[in-house]
């Protein structure tokens, strides 16, 4: 089988490293027997209407809002999203997916709607620091991750967080951090995220392949073990 991983604008989206999650899918579903393609989309480029995984990484307010306004005049990720494809998207690209969001200029925008979830910029200083959350579902383990962003992301009733947080900040309510509704995982997690969290980036492959094999992998595990027991 083979799987088509497009990585979306990560010289506008590409702060502290999360372009390595797509590095870090490749290894593992490398490890899998699947025959792996990246696509790297650039600024001014199409998007690929039939990527197996879409991921975006978070950035600056410019260049975040930059990358939404070509992100809503292409098109291509609403429609692979509506399709059934699997899609990551970190801080700036969290708020990106959601369905309202300020522009660079700090007026409230919409953002791509592929989730009920709107960001604010408040009063409130920014979140800065580790993140520790407790998954919902998918029988992942705590994750972790480093946050910096200064929106704050309410999520839609129907729509289910990626965890709850038990230190840090994260979406700023309810305790709620990340999203995950159907195939679609959105959070303020960097590190890059699925390198600091191999059971998530199994997860993400799994939205996109179905059940896999198990893979160990001694050193991300040693890496992710270290970073949970350090900050639980
Ligand atoms: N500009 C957004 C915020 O500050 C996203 C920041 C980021 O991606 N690190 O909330």
């Amino acid at each position: 089988m083979s799987l088509t991983i497009v990585r979306l604008y990560h010289d506008l989206l590409g702060t502290y490293g999360d372009q390595g999650n797509a590095e870090i899918l490749i290894h593992r579903a490398k490890a899998r027997n699947l025959d792996v393609e990246l696509v790297e989309v650039t600024p001014g480029m199409a998007v690929p209407r039939s990527g197996d995984i879409y991921l975006l990484g978070g950035g600056e307010d410019g260049p975040q809002s930059a990358a939404l306004e070509m992100l809503i005049s292409d098109g291509g990720l609403n429609y692979a999203a509506a399709g059934g494809a699997t899609v990551l998207a970190i801080c700036a690209g969290f708020q990106i997916i959601g369905a309202s969001l300020p522009d660079s200029h700090g007026q409230i925008t919409s953002g791509l709607g592929l989730v009920d979830a709107h960001t604010i910029y408040d009063s409130s200083p920014r979140s800065v620091g580790e993140l520790v959350i407790q998954p919902s579902r998918g029988e992942l383990p705590v994750l972790t991750g480093f946050e910096n962003h200064q929106g704050l992301t309410r999520l839609g009733q129907d729509m289910p967080p990626l965890g709850i947080v038990r230190s840090g900040v994260g979406n700023g309510f309810d305790r709620q951090e990340g999203i995950w509704h159907g195939n679609v995982f959105g959070s303020y997690m960097h590190g890059p995220v699925l390198a600091r969290n191999p059971e998530l980036a199994d997860a993400v492959l799994r939205s996109a392949v179905g059940p896999m094999p198990e893979f160990k992998d001694p050193f991300a595990e040693v890496f992710a073990i270290e970073r949970r027991n350090t900050l639980t």
